[in-house]
């Protein structure tokens, strides 16, 4: 979900070891390697050291479930950086998700200044911190691997691509939700994360309260745009059960309406591009596929009702 970063980002010092890894024979089950970059600066060395001790990218489940689902043509790197500024990238040069320490810093600055307006304090604000800095990695981390897949795997885009990643990264962590972690939790990751698009709201305003032309000239849909898509993600997915998204006026009606539609179309899409691309060693997990899209065009055929698209 972080934009894409500039030239200082790019120019990041990845040591060769660690950026020439990709290679064009299909490289069987665990495709992603992981790497924690010491950064120049002091300041970030504490990041640094906490995500390396923890190994932090290793365990984002987002990535532990795809590692090997796919056949790629090489391996994805993920890499923490120093960047230079806040940011998350795909360097397809050389099949590397960048997520910057600067990025995770901001973020445990947000999760600790959330923590303070819902009122929570002492070691419960460490953890919503924590909590607020988990989902948000998660979210970026899948959003990254969505852009790393569409050029891997060479797969169509119709639309905006951040839009598409978005609605990859958000399907991904529903479906993790309902792996294993509680469907609860895995709501409140994607709330967190929406959370996080209306932090940019701010930075993409100019001086009289309106959006920059940057912003509206930019390749990701406006940090508001993002947040109601989200949401319209997460409603669409079960939309008695997230009633209160709605009633709560987080989505307005007149865009709730859709969101059942959007929600299948997305989901589906992601799944139909993938397929053909998943490991003949995992069969199962293609079975289970295949099965979930049967029973989506059985749900189809005898659904014939819709709304009027302008
Ligand atoms: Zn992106």
């Amino acid at each position: 979900m972080a934009a894409f970063a500039p030239a200082a980002a790019r120019s990041a010092d990845v040591p060769s070891s660690a950026a020439d890894t990709r290679v064009r024979a299909v490289t069987p089950a665990g495709n992603f390697r992981y790497a924690y970059l010491p950064p120049r600066s002091p300041d970030l060395e504490p990041v640094h050291a906490r995500m390396e001790s923890l190994d932090l990218l290793r365990r984002l489940p987002e990535l532990h479930w795809l590692d090997g689902l796919l056949v790629l043509p090489g391996p994805v790197t993920y890499i923490a950086a120093e960047c230079g500024e806040a940011d998350a990238f795909y360097d397809p040069r050389r099949a590397n998700v960048v997520l910057c320490y600067e990025m995770l810093t901001v973020l445990y600055r947000q999760g600790g200044e959330r923590a303070e307006v819902l009122g929570i304090t002492g070691v419960d604000a460490v953890e919503a911190a924590e909590d607020y800095v988990w989902a948000n990695l998660r979210f970026i981390a899948s959003h990254e691997t969505g852009h790393a897949l569409i050029d891997l795997l060479d797969l169509p885009v119709t639309g905006r691509q951040e839009d598409a990643v978005d609605q990859f990264a958000t399907s991904l962590m529903q479906h993790i939700g309902e792996e294993g972690e509680s469907r609860r939790q895995a709501v409140d990751n994607l709330r967190m994360a929406a959370h996080w698009f209306l932090t940019r709201v701010e930075e993409q305003a100019d001086d009289e309260g309106g959006f920059s032309l940057d912003a509206y000239a930019d390749t990701h849909s406006l940090g508001l745009q993002r947040y109601f898509n989200l949401q319209c993600l997460l409603y669409g997915s079960d939309p008695q059960r997230f009633a209160a998204i709605v009633e709560s006026g987080d989505l307005p009606v007149s865009r709730a309406r859709y969101c059942p539609g959007e929600a299948r179309r997305a989901q589906e899409a992601w799944v139909r591009l993938l397929l053909p691309h998943f490991s003949p060693a995992r069969p199962e997990l293609r079975q289970e596929a295949e099965e979930w899209l049967r029973r989506r065009a059985g749900e189809r055929s005898t659904r014939r009702s819709g709304f009027i698209r302008d």
